[in-house]
């Protein structure tokens, strides 16, 4: 018998965010297509996270396809220091008419975690050239930004980072300014403003995604970057979960009348082809790394910095999402979301239900809760024997799926989350 790819798998495989002593064997996958993945053992299941928030498209799209075919037989990769190419160029021109107006310039890296470094290190950089003393950075409670030392600074300190805690910076946290707490929040940053030291305020717009998708309005958060900008604090939007259509708009920045200095986008801009970061600024930060001496300028980079094939995909993802299909699809999933929500609300086992966009989050009723409890294995694990594929956060579950999934698929996925309040009704 030939071994299976999850036998092979656990011969040599490490996997992310994975006990591996104690996790059952991993799924192996064979195939993708539009919300559905496929799997060795002949099941399927309906992708209700897409792949960890990057499959925008779903699975195997053909545009994406044949786009990035055709430019793997043109141009796979060049150097981009003192060159560059097509696909960079015409990706960089068509997300800029895509962002707030005083986007100007685009960076490339690699994924989330090394577009938020990068941001970091703009706007650290951008004082540190002016020979200004601005040197910490303000970030909200319970944020993720990613799993480098410069993301895991700002982000929320946690069981996650505690083995590295010594080595990142210090970092002044934002109650984040949900409904109710918006006063709080505004006046800790009025506080701590004062100082005069701050150099950038780092935020994930309308959705902290891992904090459990907390959500606020763009309002608070319009009132929030207005004190920024009045004290001259660089504003970091990290879009690297909310962009691309997330929260029902093409970006969450879009339901904003203020304008970020930096952004930060990673996961749906291939639509989840290729691995690709972005970082995005304003023309003053760019400014500020202008001089004769050299030493003033951005010294970071990759190996694989814009990689052709990567802005390929990322090119193919824009078609889609500048196609009426694109606007239609967000909206047809708000409402189901909006819907359900509207019938779990109340229910025996529901302690909260937030939308934003096409982001559904339900918070479980249960005792104590952590990420540890083993209510969220269960709840995982009953979703998969259900043929779905959706991932929780401690007692919170939640739906981010492919803008392509059906209205009988959501309805299956919905059909799951309750069977989930059930369980917790029956333990809790
Ligand atoms: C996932 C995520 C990141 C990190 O992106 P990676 O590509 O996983 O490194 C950063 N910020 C936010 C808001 C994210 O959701």
């Amino acid at each position: 018998m030939p071994k299976s790819l999850s036998e092979r798998d656990q011969l040599v495989n490490w996997h992310p965010y994975t006990q591996m002593q104690t996790a059952p064997a991993p799924i192996g996958i064979v195939r993708g297509e539009g919300a559905l993945l496929f799997a060795e053992d002949g099941k399927e299941y309906i992708d209700a996270v897409s792949s960890w928030w990057v499959n925008i498209h779903g699975h195997a799209h053909p545009h994406i396809a044949e786009r990035v075919a055709q430019q793997l037989r043109t141009l796979e990769h060049v150097i981009f220091a003192g060159f560059t190419h097509e696909p960079a160029v015409e990706l960089s021109e068509r997300l800029l008419r895509l962002l707030p107006a005083n986007q100007a310039k685009v960076f490339y890296t690699d994924n989330g975690s090394t577009a938020v470094e990068v941001a970091l290190k703009m706007a650290l950089q951008y004082w540190h050239n002016q020979g200004i003393p601005k040197t910490k950075i303000i970030a909200l409670e319970g944020s993720y930004h990613g799993d480098t030392f410069g993301a895991m600074s700002v982000s929320e300190r946690s069981v996650f980072t505690r083995p590295f805690q010594q080595y990142l910076f210090d970092v002044e946290f934002l109650p984040v300014p949900v409904p109710g707490k918006e006063a709080e929040a505004l006046q800790r940053l009025e506080e701590i403003a004062g100082s005069g030291e701050i150099a950038a305020f780092i935020f994930e717009p309308l959705v902290l995604g891992t904090a459990g998708m907390v959500m606020y309005e763009p309002k608070v958060l319009d009132q929030i970057l207005a004190l920024c900008h009045k004290h001259q604090i660089i504003t970091i939007a990290d879009e690297v979960m909310t962009g691309f259509g997330r929260t029902g708009k093409r970006f969450a920045m879009d339901y904003l009348t203020q304008q970020p200095d930096l952004m930060c986008f990673s996961k749906g801009l291939t639509g989840g082809t290729m691995a690709l970061g972005v970082t995005t600024c304003a023309l003053p930060v760019f400014n500020a790394f202008l001089s004769q001496d050299k030493t003033q300028a951005l010294f970071h980079g990759h190996s694989y910095t814009a990689n052709p094939i990567a802005c390929a995909a990322a090119l193919a993802s824009l078609d889609l999402v500048e196609h009426p299909d694109f606007i239609r699809n967000l909206e047809r999933i708000s409402a189901a979301h909006l819907a359900f929500a509207g019938k779990l609300d109340g229910q025996p086992g529901i302690k909260a239900c937030r939308q934003t966009g096409t982001i559904l989050a339900v918070e479980f009723e249960v005792g104590e809760t952590s990420y540890f409890h083993n209510l969220r294995d269960q709840l995982y694990h009953l979703a998969l024997d259900h043929g779905v594929l959706l991932r929780p956060l401690g007692n919170i579950i939640y739906v981010l799926p492919p803008y392509c999934i059906t209205a009988a698929q959501l309805e299956q996925v919905y059909a799951v989350i309750e069977q989930m309040r059930l369980l917790v009704v029956e333990q809790f």
